[in-house]
This record gives C-alpha cells, sequence and structure tokens, in this order.
C-alpha cells in the first residue's frame, strides 16, 4: 500500500511541475502587469518632459526656438 511504483512518483513530479510552472506563470503575469503600470504612468505625466534646443540671437542676444525659417521672432536677423 504504501509501496513507491512508478507511477506515483510520475504523477507526484507531474503535480509538482504544474504547481512550478503555475508560480512562474503568476510570476510573469505579475511583472507584465507592472510594467504596464509603469508605462501608462509615464503617459499619464511624469515622463521626461519635451526638451528644445535653444540659440542665441546675435542680433538682439535674445535665447529662442528656432523657427523653421531660422529667423529671430524679436529682430529679424538669422539665428
Ligand atoms: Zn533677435
Amino acid at each position: 500500500m504504501f509501496g513507491f511504483s512508478i507511477q506515483k512518483l510520475l504523477i507526484l513530479a507531474a503535480i509538482i511541475g504544474a504547481v512550478w510552472w503555475g508560480f512562474k506563470w503568476i510570476a510573469r503575469l505579475d511583472q507584465l502587469r507592472k510594467a504596464q503600470d509603469r508605462s501608462k504612468a509615464d503617459k499619464v505625466g511624469g515622463g521626461t518632459p519635451r526638451v528644445e534646443e535653444m540659440v542665441e540671437c546675435p542680433g538682439c542676444k535674445t535665447y529662442q526656438v528656432p523657427k523653421p525659417d531660422k529667423s529671430c521672432s524679436n529682430c529679424g536677423r538669422l539665428l
């Protein structure tokens, strides 16, 4: 009755394997959920703000973001 047969050992191994696989699967789902939460938080706000390089106008010495035509919005000189 208490003998260890190959069938019993195989079933035990299968149960242990299933439990181990289940834990791995749960851990992976949890990791995915956390990654999604993080990327959502980045989109809502808090992420790095958009940065634009500013250049100094040689004419009026003001710093501004270059426009497509590269002219100063203050004095009209080329930046
Ligand atoms: Zn200027």
